[in-house]
């Protein structure tokens, strides 16, 4: 690898890392965006959304435990309420909202997607629900969420923390990839979000973990950046909910590690699980 490469890398994670913690803007000299031969992006079309939530995930009511309360974000549009909460309706409904999201096309996403994402792990009330943004190439190719090289740190992190994959449950804000692994529009987002609200009136988490800057924004429309909003308790309805950093973010810039398995810890103590020592937190390694 040249010095040029490496001159570049260090420069697209310091730009990466600026936009994590919620720059907007970067000063470039017109001379130097020449030289770099910069050509302004077409514009997007405007994504029509439908007046009203899809057809498709309409389930049945919400249980009354799950009522939004005065959570400090925008509430999430209830779900209708499950008519029992045994495994077998659970893992029926989340059936559907798979299938459902399968047929929709209410995004551009849908026309370059290979697979549908849903998000799979233990439907059943599950200790934590993590929320990344969007499927990358190989959740894209399998079907399955985070199962790339950022998958890998995730399954490391909830190791760490006493679960096996099994034992938890993953999803995304958005089901389908984006295009060059580009962060989901908030049309995008807005257009989809109701699979992901439908999805946790079935699961009933007991804590969520939203991973990296758009997840939280998506479900809580926070206009904070992430490094501030991580590490604080949030409600999404009267579910616990606590942003940290997403894996591939912890993947290019490491130093970050030390904070997410921190907030790992934080969500440990709310579930009154026993935190393991310092020296044997994998996420550092
Ligand atoms: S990202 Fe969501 S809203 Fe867009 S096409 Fe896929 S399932 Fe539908």
């Amino acid at each position: 690898m040249s010095d040029w490469t490496d001159t570049i890398d260090a420069l697209i994670d310091y730009l990466r890392f600026q936009q994590e913690n919620g720059t907007r803007d970067a000063p470039f000299s017109p001379d130097i965006l020449k030289r770099l031969g910069v050509i302004a992006p077409a514009p997007v079309a405007a994504v029509p959304l439908p007046a009203a939530l899809p057809q498709p995930v309409a389930l049945p009511p919400l249980a009354a435990d799950r009522r939004p309360s005065t959570a400090d974000h925008r509430p999430p549009t209830p779900p209708p309420p499950l008519p029992s909460k045994s495994p077998a309706d659970r893992r029926a409904a989340l059936e559907r909202i798979a299938e459902q999201a399968a047929a929709c096309s209410r995004c551009p996403l849908a026309g370059t997607r290979t697979r549908v994402v849903p998000g799979q792990g233990n439907p059943n009330s599950p200790e934590i629900l993590f929320i990344g943004e969007a499927p990358g190439q190989d959740e894209d190719a399998q079907g399955l969420a985070f199962v790339g090289k950022a998958g890998k740190l995730l399954t490391q992190m909830i190791e760490a923390m006493g679960f096996s994959r099994d034992e938890i449950f993953i999803a995304n804000i958005c089901k389908c990839r984006p295009p060059d692994n580009r962060p989901p529009s908030p049309e995008e987002m807005q257009a989809c979000i109701p699979f992901l609200q439908a999805q946790i009136a079935v699961i009933n988490p007991k804590v969520i973990v939203t991973l990296g800057a758009t997840a939280a924004k998506g479900l809580l429309n926070a206009q904070t950046a992430i490094s501030k909003l991580r590490g604080h308790w949030t409600l999404y309805g009267d579910i616990p909910l606590m942003p940290t950093f997403h894996p591939a973010y912890l993947l290019r810039f490491p130093p970050a590690k030390h904070d997410a398995w921190s907030d790992l810890k934080s969500v440990l103590k709310r579930l009154d699980r026993p935190v393991p020592q310092q020296n044997k937190n994998p996420t550092v390694t």
